[in-house]
């Protein structure tokens, strides 16, 4: 057997209801606490009302700006808050963007230069401030991933930051907080979730303990999704685990090609990440089979989906048009998209060496 190793540090706490352990799960000595969040939703369904309530013994800032797909711009605006109020540990409320928005403030607190510099390698000297995370989507697993994806608008071009230091210490997981997600929010992230598992799963870095994970994360999903976007509880509480689980996929094996190739859709055309993932997810695996890698886990996967008709039937039946020109895409665009994600890390840990030509090919196949 393969020699592999499997981290994850953050203390999971998943339940109904357990948002209400929130504050006896900080550790002490921490009064000063910045509170991310995004513009509306954690307002409209009462987590942050909640959770100042349960923190009502400490200094509590909030910060409610943070915008789908974060930017550079918004981290500046955060450290400038957390610094203002001397914050000492940061809770990151919401979905993927104001959960990783939270990451990127707690590196930038206390250290110099922009996000854009440690993307690019540099290294945090001073402390990271302590992270937990509270999701309120059922997709990105950021709640449990040592990641935290950004966008730069100035160079047009979205990607991600890891550094181990970003893993939170706890996140909560409660699937009551997703029960306001609109059907599309809920397809969309929950098929992030889905790519997690089925990248980390196709990933060099895949190994035997993280590949039952992604089985059992896909399964869940593909079980489940359906009564989910109808808003049946139990199936948005399934959900939730599989989502978080995929998160622990991706901490351990990261995400491939599909992820990086999604990005330019959302960066040119505001197509959310999880559709984003969705449209090229055929594709992908068209693109694999193509060149003939991980055959029998492919099998794998399809056998999931034969009752559905396979993956590319059941994406279009909830709803997700698996052709870029559907979503007003220009086959003019593709050299540029080639141009943005070749040089992607993801690329490296994806299962096949991959050109320029393969990844036109790979766009143009998807219109
Ligand atoms: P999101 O951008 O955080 O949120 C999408 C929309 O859903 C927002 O309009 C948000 O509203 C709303 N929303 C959130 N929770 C809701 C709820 N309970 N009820 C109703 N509406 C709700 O979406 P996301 O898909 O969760 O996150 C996407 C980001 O995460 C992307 O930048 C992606 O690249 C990143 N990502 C990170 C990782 C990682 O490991 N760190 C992995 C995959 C993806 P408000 O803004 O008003 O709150
Ligand atoms: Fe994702």
């Amino acid at each position: 057997m393969m020699n592999f190793n499997f981290f994850i540090p953050t203390k999971i706490i998943f339940g109904k209801g357990r948002i209400g352990e929130l504050s006896e799960n900080i550790p002490s000595g921490y009064n000063n606490i910045l509170l991310v969040t995004g513009k509306k939703s954690a307002k409209l369904n009462g987590a942050l009302e909640k959770i100042k309530f349960l923190l009502k013994d400490k200094n509590i800032t909030v910060f409610d700006e943070v915008e789908e797909n974060p930017s550079f711009d918004i981290l500046e605006k955060g450290r400038e808050i957390a610094k203002k109020n001397k914050v000492e540990f940061i809770i990151g409320v919401g979905g993927g963007s104001p959960m990783d928005a939270a990451k990127g403030i707690a590196v930038l607190t206390n250290n110099e230069g922009s996000m854009r510099d440690y993307m690019k390698g540099k290294k945090p000297v001073n402390k990271i401030l302590p992270i937990v995370c509270i999701p309120t989507t059922s997709g990105t697993g950021s709640e449990v991933t040592p990641f935290a994806v950004f966008t730069d608008p100035e160079n047009e071009d979205k990607g991600g930051y890891a550094n181990p230091d970003i893993f939170p210490v706890f996140s909560i997981i409660d699937p009551e907080l997703t029960y306001t997600m609109p059907r599309n929010v809920i397809i969309n992230t929950g098929i992030d979730a889905f790519t997690h598992a089925l990248e980390g799963y196709f990933s060099t870095k895949a190994s035997i303990l993280n590949d039952y994970l992604a089985v059992h994360s896909i399964k869940i999903i593909a079980g489940n999704i359906i009564d989910a976007a109808e808003k049946d509880n139990l199936a948005m509480d399934r959900i939730s685990y599989a989502s978080m689980v995929a998160g622990i996929v991706i901490a351990n094996a990261g995400t491939l090609l599909l992820h990086a190739a999604g990005y330019p859709l959302t960066v040119y055309h505001k197509i959310p990440h999880g559709l984003a993932n969705a449209i090229l997810l055929p594709e992908f695996i068209r693109f694999l089979k193509r060149k003939e890698v991980l055959v029998e886990k492919i099998e794998i996967v399809e056998n999931i989906f034969e009752s559905m008709g396979g993956i590319e039937k059941f994406l279009n039946e909830i709803g997700i048009k698996t052709k870029l020109s559907a979503y007003d895409i220009k086959r003019e665009e593709i050299k540029n998209f080639v141009e943005k994600t070749i040089h992607k890390k993801n690329l490296l840990i994806t299962p096949v060496k991959i050109n320029e030509k393969d990844l036109y090919d790979f766009y143009e196949e998807t219109f």
